[in-house]
Order: C-alpha cells, then sequence, then structure tokens
C-alpha cells in the first residue's frame, strides 16, 4: 500500500464524528498515541485492547458496534495473526500494523481481505497508521462505478474495491456507465474495461471526458489486450490511468487511492482559491464568480435582488495608532461577525480586499436590504475587539444598490460604491441606499 505521511494534518482533514474504532496493540506506548490521535485528529471513539483474549470478550458482547479496526499482528497470545482472523471473523474492517514483514506475511494479511496494512519499522510509522485509516473511513464517501461486460471479472473488482470501504456501483456496458452517471452525482472514479460488446471503454472514456474533466472525475482503464499502445489511446482520450490485466490487487488499490487523493487535493485547492486567508471568507475572486450567476437566478425569476458595500471607517487611522497587526484583528473580528450573520443564509458575503465587504442579496429588494444593512452596522458598531489589554471597537459604512434590471455585475457594484461613498460624506456609521434617498427627498 501507499506509506504516505498525513498530508492533511495541516489543512484540517475530515473528521469522523463518534465513529468507533477498535485499537488491538500491546504496546501501551503506541496504544496511548494512536488513542490520542484518533480522537483529537480524526474525531474517532477509541476502544483500546491489549490482547486476543480481551479482543474476543469484546467481540462476544458487542461485536457490531465498530466501524473498523487496528489490529497489531503479533500479540503475545495471538503470534500467528490470530487478533486478525478473530476481527475479520466478526465482519469488522481491519487495518493491520505489523512490525515483522515478508513476503509470507504480506500474502497472509491480503489473503484476509484487510482494508490496508502499515509498517511499524519507521518513524513514520504512526502518521502513516493515521492517514490509512483517514483514508478508509474517507473511502466510505467515495463513489466508484466499475464498468465490466464480464460478470467475474467485474465482481472482482468490486470486491476489491468494496474491501477499500468505497462505495461502488457496477454496470456491464458502456451505455449503462453512462446512465449511471446521470442517477449518480457524486461517482468520482470510474473504472472501466476496454472491450465491450455496445461501446469500447475507449469511447466511454471520451464520451465521459465530454462532460466531466479530471478536476471532478477520474477514468482508470483496464484492459487484458496485448496491444501496448492501448494504455497511450486511453491517456490520450482523457483516462486518468491505465492498467493492464493481469494487474497486482495492491497496484490497483494503490492508483484508485492516488486518484481519489488527486481529486481530494484539487478540491482543497478550489476551496483555498476562493478564500481569503486573512479572515477565511469568500474572497472577490469568488464574489465575482458567483454573484452574476445568483444575479441571473434572481433576474429570471423575475424577484428583486440587491447588493452591498461595507467599508470599515477610519480604519487607516486605527492601522496608524495601533499597528497593522491590531488592524488585521480588527478585521477578522468584523468578518467573524459578519459570517455569524450570514450564515446558513442565501446572501454572498465576501471581503473585496482591504477593509472593504461585500454582501450579495438575491431575492431581497432594496427597502429589506437596507434594513437589514442597518441592524448589521449596529451589530458592528457594539463589537469589542480586545487588543494589547484594550477594547476597540469600530463602526462601518454601508451602501446598498438595488438589482432589478440586467447590467454587468460591475455597474451593481458601482453603484453601491456611490452609495458608500455618500454615506462617508454624511459622517459614517450610516447605511445609504436609494431607499434612503428616496426617504430624505420626501421629508
Ligand atoms: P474611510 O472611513 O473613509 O473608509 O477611511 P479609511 O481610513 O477606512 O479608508 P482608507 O481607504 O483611507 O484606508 C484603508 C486602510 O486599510 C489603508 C490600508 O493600509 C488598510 N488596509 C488594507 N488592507 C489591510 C489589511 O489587510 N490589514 C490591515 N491591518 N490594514 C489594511
Ligand atoms: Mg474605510
Ligand atoms: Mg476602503
Amino acid at each position: 500500500m501507499a506509506f504516505q505521511p498525513d498530508f492533511q494534518r495541516e489543512v484540517l482533514g475530515p473528521r469522523f464524528g463518534g465513529q468507533r474504532i477498535l485499537l488491538v496493540e500491546d504496546s501501551r506506548m503506541f496504544s496511548a498515541v494512536l488513542c490520542h490521535r484518533f480522537q483529537n485528529e480524526l474525531g474517532l471513539v477509541v476502544k483500546p485492547c491489549p490482547s486476543r483474549g480481551e479482543l474476543e470478550q469484546i467481540l462476544a458482547q458487542e461485536g457490531h458496534g465498530y466501524s473498523m479496526a487496528v489490529v497489531d499482528l503479533n500479540l503475545p497470545d495471538a503470534p500467528y495473526g490470530e487478533a486478525l482472523d478473530c476481527a475479520i471473523a466478526h465482519g469488522i474492517p481491519t487495518i493491520v500494523f505489523t512490525a515483522t514483514f515478508d513476503l509470507q506475511t504480506r500474502n497472509r494479511i491480503l489473503q484476509r481481505n484487510v482494508i490496508d496494512y502499515v509498517l511499524k519499522d519507521n518513524e513514520f510509522a504512526l502518521d502513516n497508521l493515521v492517514a490509512a485509516v483517514r483514508k478508509a473511513i474517507s473511502n466510505t464517501k467515495t463513489r466508484v462505478l466499475v464498468v465490466d461486460d464480464m460478470d467475474s471479472a467485474r465482481q472482482v473488482l468490486v470486491g476489491l474495491l468494496k474491501t477499500q470501504q468505497y462505495k461502488v456501483v457496477d454496470v456491464a456496458s458502456g451505455v449503462e456507465a453512462l446512465a449511471a452517471l446521470e442517477v449518480h452525482d457524486d461517482i468520482e472514479i470510474v473504472i472501466t474495461d476496454h472491450h465491450m460488446p455496445d461501446m469500447s471503454g475507449y469511447e466511454l472514456t471520451r464520451r465521459i471526458r465530454h462532460r466531466f474533466g479530471s478536476d471532478r472525475l477520474r477514468i482508470i482503464g483496464i484492459s487484458s489486450s496485448d496491444d501496448r499502445m492501448l494504455s497511450a489511446s486511453f491517456l490520450k482520450a482523457g483516462a486518468s490511468d491505465f492498467l493492464y490485466r493481469p494487474f497486482v490487487t495492491e497496484e490497483l488499490q494503490c492508483r484508485v487511492a492516488n486518484n481519489v487523493e488527486t481529486l481530494a487535493q484539487m478540491k482543497q485547492l478550489r476551496a483555498a482559491a476562493a478564500r481569503d486567508y486573512l479572515t477565511g471568507l469568500y474572497n472577490r475572486r469568488y464574489f465575482y464568480d458567483q454573484g452574476p450567476k445568483l444575479v441571473n437566478d434572481c433576474l429570471r425569476r423575475r424577484a428583486m435582488g440587491a447588493i452591498a458595500i461595507l467599508d470599515i471607517d477610519h480604519f487607516k487611522r486605527l492601522n496608524d495608532t495601533y499597528g497593522h497587526e491590531i488592524g488585521d484583528k480588527v478585521l477578522a473580528a468584523v468578518a467573524k461577525r459578519l459570517a455569524a450573520i450570514f450564515e446558513g443564509s442565501e446572501n454572498l458575503l465576501s471581503r473585496l480586499g482591504g477593509e472593504e465587504f461585500a454582501i450579495l442579496f438575491p431575492m431581497m429588494d432594496s427597502y429589506a436590504a437596507t434594513e437589514l444593512c442597518d441592524e448589521i452596522r449596529a451589530e458592528i458598531s457594539r463589537l469589542k475587539v480586545i487588543a494589547d489589554d484594550e477594547e476597540l471597537s469600530v463602526t462601518c459604512s454601508i451602501g446598498v444598490a438595488e438589482i432589478s434590471g440586467y447590467e454587468t455585475f460591475d455597474n451593481y457594484l458601482n453603484a453601491a460604491d456611490q452609495f458608500l461613498y455618500m454615506a462617508k460624506h454624511k459622517g459614517r456609521n450610516i447605511v445609504y441606499s436609494d431607499v434612503k434617498m428616496t426617504q430624505e427627498a420626501a421629508q
């Protein structure tokens, strides 16, 4: 298996709240460290178990309560992997943790359909084990489509993937594969045979690539053909990987895992590219990417929308007085409060840049948006930020513009910016909009 360091630790990998895992390990040191890491890094509930005797007791009492087991291959009362047999016999998906390793042991482990095995022989052993558990649990959320017209070959693939905990859909033809992709929009990996009666795997790959990019869906071709050019054809048609049969089981598993990992990393990159580093809010790029789509949806439904720009008052003065670092702290605090206000709503909040935030209110007219912005303005003015033992507060001004007809996205923002300018001109800590202007004119 792939012994990869746990890349995701730095970037807050997924957590698996409350799932229960059995840790069968006689070394107290390993057991204590692993319990701690499984709980803290993965959010798992861990049941430590130092011997085969105790394992049997636990399984007899509550055998079905565990979603996974990590089993040390050699225990004082189970020197030949009997604890592993015991976990497998109870149908618990298992990862083996072992100090001994040779070809015979490897084959012995793999014959038992374990998820993975991790060696104790290096300084990354614990990292590798945590990564393996994380990956196995993540796999339960990853859907794989297997396409092969031969039942027996297809079932072998399905079995291998299910052992790895993937959600598997299998079909016998290219046409069925395209239909399955329509039904299951969460399919991330397609493994396809080449020679099939209705459509070749190569043709299927081409058709899938018309609809899905390789950043959304990975395709692995597989074939017993002796045409050595076939792999190149597949890869050129957009396959992410290719294997000739007969393949080594572990190689297939590693290639699937690598493709899943690549997709996860791309997803993380996309998420990071959409966020502002200081505040964690969506950034200008994301706002300009998604904003026009939301406006179009809104106008197509003949609804009204509004757009606001919020700017912190005299922020330069705050920076000059307290320093940039404290300025950053205030920015982050304002952003946090805004994020809390908009959490779960359909409104799109972003940091446009500097001390300026933009909010798009689809399906809300300018009157309602002006009222809501006035509440936000009041909330921000009540916000207290502790910095250098001092309690700081800031105010903000907000310009709100109506979205009622098709214009460029920049035009909506420019209109909001004009109202913001007027709010500043009128003395700051003010919301200004067409609604306010009409109200003023009527007075
Ligand atoms: P006004 O009330 O008219 O908005 O005045 P202002 O001082 O808030 O506006 P101005 O545009 O003159 O100054 C904005 C300041 O924001 C200048 C810049 O140094 C500061 N700034 C921009 N981005 C950041 C940041 O990321 N962190 C910090 N600490 N300051 C920033
Ligand atoms: Mg400002
Ligand atoms: Mg500004």
